[in-house]
């Protein structure tokens, strides 16, 4: 009894300043925009973004291979590679599953648990330690964990326009601090895919930059005009490369299509033998061709940390920058840009902008990796530190105001 009666005067005392304190923290806002490569920022078309990194930190990020979206939006907000997440590509099976392919188009296969639950994203430990977490889409963000969900979070859906992105997280910001989220992820998919469609050098991608460096001024005066701090966290998943219909490697020139389920084509070719093919398939493939490199999953470079995950096809062929592989009659020829290329690719390098009061004003950043952003948010948000992840918070304290 005296400890209940010594437990609700602590309450009464602690209520209202820890209201007070919930209420003043700054929220944490990780952005993603999809194949916004490091060097878009120097293009003079990012006034916001430029002026964000300058009250900030910032630095070339290297992405995880393969350099495609759902594997390294998955490594951002889990700190581990995508051979330890288990999104090991945008398309990938499982021994486990025979007969099925996840893809992310496939919305039954995408948004089963089974696929993503190898490991816990932010947003879920979030919740665990009691924060509030609301996502304005992420890869993964869809699917429960363990049960848990975000307290907000919306089915992906391409048309719902950037401004109504940041309407929709200037809204949950706006709340009252009892309903407030501490964690929110923001997600932008045009760049990408005027990336893909024109390539790296035309002027629709950089229309694309400038209309999302513009929805990202949108957001720093929204919130300035609520008074409300934030900690922005701004990153891409991967570059973009140019590539073309004259630059591609034909997969039937080599081995007949019947003998192998093409998991992945394209920057890099992810084959499955068809059982009883095994031997022929690898002898066919194995080894060096012109503009493609062929490897059993377990003799990919170290570098790659890749191929020990059983969703890793049996032979991963990797393309020369700028070169597609393909497989069977195209659908649609390989024009305009692409990505999942080697992550060591200068081409393949992400964006990283940190702003806000728990960063360091004007820190450049050598090249990092993006495992590490992880432990960096996991660091401002006040969440313990997890020894077993692939990133650190060491290579990222630089960008810490501390
Ligand atoms: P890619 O360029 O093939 O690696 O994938 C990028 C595309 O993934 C984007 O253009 C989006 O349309 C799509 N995308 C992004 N997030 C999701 C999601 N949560 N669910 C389904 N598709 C998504
Ligand atoms: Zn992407
Ligand atoms: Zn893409």
């Amino acid at each position: 009894m005296r400890l209940l009666i010594a437990l609700v005067a602590l309450f009464c005392l602690s209520g209202p300043v820890l209201a007070a304190e919930a209420d003043d923290r700054p929220v944490t806002i990780l952005v993603s925009i999809d194949g916004f490569r490091a060097d878009y920022l120097d293009r003079g078309v990012t006034p916001n973004l430029v002026a964000l990194a300058a009250r900030g930190a910032t630095g070339p990020m290297r992405p995880s291979f393969p350099t495609k979206t759902f594997p390294n939006h998955y490594t951002l907000v889990t700190g581990l590679r995508p051979d330890r997440h288990g999104i090991v590509g945008n398309s990938m099976i499982d021994p486990r599953r025979p007969g099925q392919m996840f893809t992310i188009g496939d919305a039954k296969q995408a948004l089963d648990p089974f696929w993503w639950d190898e490991a816990e994203p932010l947003w879920i430990t979030a919740e665990k330690a009691g924060m509030r977490t609301a996502t304005a889409f992420w890869p993964g963000s869809e699917v429960p964990f363990g049960g848990v969900r975000p307290h907000d979070w919306l089915r992906f859906d391409y048309n719902i326009t950037n401004r109504q992105r940041i309407d929709i997280v200037l809204d949950w910001i706006r709340r009252p601090s009892a309903n407030r989220p501490a964690f929110v992820t923001l997600y932008f998919d045009t760049v990408d895919t005027a990336g893909h469609k024109y390539g790296p050098d035309s002027d629709e991608l950089n229309a694309a930059i400038a209309e999302v460096d513009a929805r990202i001024g949108d957001l720093v005066a929204g919130l300035a005009a609520m008074d409300r701090e934030a900690n922005l966290v701004i990153v891409s998943d991967h570059g973009m490369q140019a590539v073309s219909a004259d630059r591609v490697v034909q997969l039937d020139e080599l081995i007949d299509s019947a003998s192998y389920i093409p998991v992945v084509t394209g920057s890099y070719a992810a084959i499955e033998p068809v059982t009883g093919t095994d031997s022929r398939v690898a002898d066919a493939l194995l080894g060096h061709h012109d503009h493609m490199q062929c490897y059993r999953r377990e003799d990919l470079p170290a570098r790659l940390a890749y191929g020990k995950n059983p969703r890793v096809a049996a032979i991963m062929c990797l393309a020369d920058a700028g070169w597609s592989i393909v497989s069977g009659p195209q659908k649609y020829a390989p024009d305009g840009g692409a990505h999942g290329y080697d992550n060591a690719d200068p081409d393949m390098l992400a964006l990283f902008i940190a702003s806000g009061p728990a960063f360091r004003k004007g820190a450049h950043l050598p090249m990092f990796d993006n495992v590490d952003v992880a432990p960096l948010l996991r660091a401002v948000l006040g969440l313990p530190q997890l020894e077993t992840l692939d990133g650190h918070l060491a290579d990222l304290e630089p960008a810490l105001a501390r």
